[in-house]
């Protein structure tokens, strides 16, 4: 008899142990069913030893070893117990969250496809290359490409439109072209089909598999097992797709590493770019970060020389230029339905042209505030601290009237026809958001095309995606949307964006507001111009000579990141510490500040570690629940490991029924 150590999707910090017989070919990386409790569940076998602290009377043995899947390979085993211990997760459950939910069951897996295995053997793949790179493109491919067979980390800072695409296609057909895989993560595939079709283009003999969390289940499944069997040449996918084996990793490509979705905001909250990173060096295969605006952390180690810096400082279709960037000052010309004059004249020319515009406003719904005039009264979330969103009625949709909705925990009620204070009925918006705007826009222009795209006007599966390949091909006049059209979209008669209340970001209190926008703004504006037409972005502002303002219309990341690190040094923020955030709720503040409390009180805090008084969240009440954080920040990355090593595994013992808790580490956000 052996004993197997079992991970198990379970909330301890902890294996189980098995007996397993000799006869039993179960090994590190198998999937077995153990009885557990009641009743029997699936788990990966992570050791196999000799003998068990638990005496063999009281161990049970393994039920059988499940099959029809590879045997998890070792270093994806390791990244596990690298992801479980960053991250302060239980290593079961961290690998039953890396895994498709059909290899957590019983169920059957599907069967091992044919077409896979079809390739005749030797035979190169076919790589049909885009336009003859330029020189430097040819450099970023170069110098990669020599790393090729070790662990080397590069920044490649594009701009928007400088041919990164290419630089990352040219690789893969040398990682191809020895017989290695590839994996490229994006931010959004499912809105993106154009990517995955650029890639099939590439290379129209590769299996490619794309993963992401909208996928059915088996299709999911099914790709995991190609990525595993090293059946899939090229893994295209989402950030979980980080968390699938690659049998025969030899590049690996984060594209738009700068975005937020990245980061897992619950479960297992990693970061799919430093998971690719660490996947990178265990794999020993260079790992290419992409950006127009990379996350001040990846300049940071760029400048610090720790990242390779490649740089592609021009729009690579010949004659394509940046576009050009103009405030538009709120002060010296009013607004009118939320537009200055200047911008509809634009918009208007555009339209004379036969161009299309874009009207970008980060807020969906009507309005965001619905009061009464006469009082005061706000209508606002019975379980949250915030306000209601006025979403008016939906076309084709059978209701009349709009809703009130909660952006914070979907709540919805209908609009009172009377102030429930005063009794008065004159209630009115306040703001402007998507609808609103595009209702604003039908008024000046009744003869246009007006497309709003935003996830109320695009709800079901692959409707989305098909209007933005709509637009792509010249379908609708102007488009009003929020960050969803940001997103590496290319609408080549695109050739102006109109940017509504970017302000508000301005006078966040959150450090990374300032980056955020600077970001989205950079991307949005890269809608603008990417073919021979000369492109143009318009901000409308109160604050025309901000510094953000003034680096976006020189195009200057460099100049902004700069000024942003030194200020955040000066701070002390990072990425000069380290942070890790104990966010709890409870029904009462008072509750939950207590635990956050006792919880800073629990183990002795080294030095080199800093712990801050607990803070509520700024909408502290979110669907019943209060919520408060406390940040722990170290200059050191092991002295912070060291101390949330041993305070997550104090807590659970002292945080009382009712208060729920999780660590985050280098947490981005604070709401
Ligand atoms: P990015 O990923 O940096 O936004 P893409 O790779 O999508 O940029 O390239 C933008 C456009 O430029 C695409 O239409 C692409 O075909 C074209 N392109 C890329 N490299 C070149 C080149 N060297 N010469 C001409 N056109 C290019
Ligand atoms: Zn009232
Ligand atoms: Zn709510």
């Amino acid at each position: 008899m052996r004993v197997l150590r079992v991970a198990l999707e379970v909330p301890v910090a902890k294996l189980f142990d098995y007996l397993c017989d000799v006869s039993l070919p179960a090994e590190a990386g198998d999937r077995v069913v153990v009885p557990f409790g009641a009743r029997e569940r699936v788990g990966v076998v992570v050791e196999s030893a000799e003998e068990s602290e638990v005496s063999s009377s009281r161990l049970k043995p393994v039920t059988r070893v499940l099959e029809g899947a590879p045997r998890l390979p070792a270093d994806w085993l390791e990244q596990m117990r690298f992801l479980a211990a960053y991250y302060q997760r239980p290593l079961g459950e961290t690998i039953a969250g890396a895994l498709p939910p059909r290899l957590r069951s019983l169920k059957p897996l599907p069967r091992r496809r044919k077409t896979a295995e079809a390739r005749p053997d030797g035979a190169p793949e076919r790589f049909v290359p885009g336009p003859a790179p330029n020189a430097a493109q040819q450099q970023a491919i170069e110098r990669i490409g020599a790393a090729l067979g070790s662990f080397r980390a590069f920044v490649l800072h594009g701009v928007t439109g400088s041919g990164k695409t290419e630089v990352y296609l040219r690789l893969i057909a040398e990682v191809l072209a020895r017989r290695q895989q590839a994996l490229v993560l994006v931010p959004e595939i499912g809105l993106t089909p154009q990517l995955e079709t650029r890639f099939r283009q590439a290379f129209p003999q590769a299996s490619i598999a794309v993963m992401h969390s909208a996928l059915e289940d088996s299709a999911r499944t099914q790709a995991w097992l190609d990525a595993a069997r090293g059946d899939a040449q090229i893994v295209l996918g989402t950030r979980l797709a980080v968390l699938a084996p690659l049998a025969k990793l030899g590049l690996a490509v984060v594209d738009e590493e700068h975005d937020a979705s990245f980061k897992q905001q619950e479960g297992l909250r990693y970061s799919a770019r430093d998971a690719a990173i660490q996947r990178a060096k265990l794999a020993g295969c260079p790992v290419v970060l992409g950006s127009a605006t990379p996350s001040l952390e990846t300049w940071h180690n760029a400048r610090t020389g720790r990242y390779e810096l490649l740089s592609l400082p021009e729009r690579a279709v010949p004659g394509a230029r940046l576009p050009e960037v103009r405030m538009v000052d709120l002060r010296a010309e009013s607004a009118e339905h939320g537009f200055a004059a200047s911008a509809i004249e634009a918009m208007r020319a555009r339209l004379s042209r036969g161009e299309q515009s874009l009207v970008f406003i980060n807020r969906r719904g009507y309005a965001p505030v619905l009061a009464c005039d006469a009082c005061g009264w706000a209508a606002g979330c019975r379980r949250c601290s915030a306000h209601l969103v006025l979403h008016a009625a939906a076309e084709r949709s059978r209701e009349s009237r709009g809703r009130l909705r909660c952006h914070h925990c979907g709540a919805e009620e209908p609009i009172p026809r009377a102030c429930p204070t005063c009794g008065s009925v004159d209630l009115r918006p306040h703001g402007r958001g998507t609808q609103r705007i595009e209702e604003a826009l039908a008024g000046y222009f009744p003869a246009a095309r007006i497309l709003r795209i935003d996830r109320d006007s695009a709800r079901r599966r692959g409707e989305l995606a098909r209007t933005l390949a709509g637009v792509g091909r010249g379908e609708g006049d102007i488009l009003v949307g929020t960050q969803l059209l940001a997103k590496g979209h290319d609408f080549p008669k695109l050739t102006l964006v109109c940017v509504l209340n970017a302000d508000s970001a301005l006078l966040s209190t959150d450090y990374r507001a300032a980056e955020r926008l600077f970001s989205t703004l950079q991307q949005v504006g890269g809608r603008s111009g990417r073919r021979e037409q000369p492109g143009a972005v318009l901000v409308q502002t109160r604050f025309p000579g901000h510094p953000m303002y003034r680096a976006l219309m020189q195009h200057d990341y460099a100049g902004f990141a700069a000024a942003q690190l030194a200020e955040r040094e000066a701070a002390g923020f990072p990425p000069f510490v380290f942070e890790a955030a104990l966010r709890a709720e409870a029904g009462k503040l008072a509750e939950t500040m207590a635990f956050l409390k006792a919880a800073a009180r629990l183990v002795a805090v080294p030095a080199g570690v800093h712990l801050y008084d607990p803070v509520p969240h700024v909408v502290t009440r979110r669907a019943g629940y209060e919520r408060a954080q406390l940040v722990a920040q170290s200059r050191s990355r092991p002295a912070l490991q060291a101390f949330l090593a041993e305070w997550s595994a104090a807590i659970p013992a002292m945080a009382p029924r009712g208060v729920r808790w999780h660590i985050d580490v280098d947490p981005i956000e604070f709401d």
